[in-house]
């Protein structure tokens, strides 16, 4: 790993948020620090502003994300399937598989075989899934770890159309469960859900908005048997792993 001193803005423009991360290298990774600075929802004058930001420190700026191509002044802009295994490698030592679950798609990257598959095609397996449950609800997407920990039982969901789930959480609402219990009901359809996709490993890497979801967690962790890891800022970890690339090829 190179082993000079620098500082370099990760930017990662995904489907729902911004981030930045400013990392300054030292040479070693002991000496590795790391600033974050909060992602903000996208679209409009926050997200112009984050690049303004990033512009004005004058380090170098890696780009990346589904928006990445706009940062026209980014000295590199890897996709999010380079930034991941670089986080990853970094952050979950020893992690087998990647899983990204986002604003808009899940990405799933074997780190052994190098195998990358992305769903896009479907929202109900995607942060926008919960999104849209929680704005029915009138709730911050934010409750939904704590109040998966309140229920004491859930109702089975299958839909796997983010539509027609509407109507069934209605159903069950109307059977008397209550809103903790179809929040529960609901981690756990999409945990299982996506846990049949994942490869069997013993470590996987969490990353994305959506593993700060503690109930998913949960869920991922029983279903797939593998020892399920949220590196600290989750969220930010293809911002990370962004500037940690940077660090290597600039
Ligand atoms: P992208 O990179 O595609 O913009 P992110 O990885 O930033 O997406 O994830 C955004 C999603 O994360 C949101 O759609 C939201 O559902 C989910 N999310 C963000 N914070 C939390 C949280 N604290 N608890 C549960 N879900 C969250």
């Amino acid at each position: 790993m190179s082993r000079k001193q620098a500082t370099i803005i990760g930017l990662d423009l995904g489907s729902t948020t911004a981030k930045l991360a400013e990392v300054f290298f030292s040479g070693d990774r002991e000496d590795f620090k790391l600033r974050l600075l909060e992602s903000r929802i996208l679209p409009a004058a926050s997200w112009q502003e984050l690049l303004q930001e990033a512009r004005e420190t004058r380090h170098s700026i890696i780009a990346t994300g589904y928006f990445r191509k706009k940062v026209t002044f980014a000295a590199l802009c890897p996709t999010e399937l380079t930034t991941a295994r670089e986080a990853a490698t970094f952050f979950v030592p020893g992690a087998d598989v990647v899983l990204d679950i986002g604003g808009q798609d899940i990405k799933f990257l074997d780190l052994r075989s190098n195998d990358f598959r992305l769903n896009d095609k479907c929202s109900a397996g995607t942060g926008a899934f919960f999104d849209f449950v929680a704005s029915y609800f009138h709730i911050p997407v934010t409750d939904f770890s704590t109040l998966h920990f309140k229920a004491e039982r859930h109702p089975e969901l299958n839909s796997t159309c983010t539509v027609f789930a509407l109507s069934e959480i209605i159903s069950r609402l109307v059977d008397g469960y209550t809103r903790e219990e179809v929040v529960r009901g609901l981690n756990n359809s999409f945990g299982e859900k996506i846990a049949r996709l994942v490869p069997p490993c013993e470590k996987l890497a969490l990353v994305g908005g959506v593993a700060r979801n503690l109930g998913v967690v949960r869920v991922l962790e029983e279903k797939t048997g593998a020892q399920v890891v949220v590196p600290e800022n989750c969220q930010l970890m293809n911002a990370l792993g962004a500037a940690i690339f940077g660090w290597k090829k600039l």
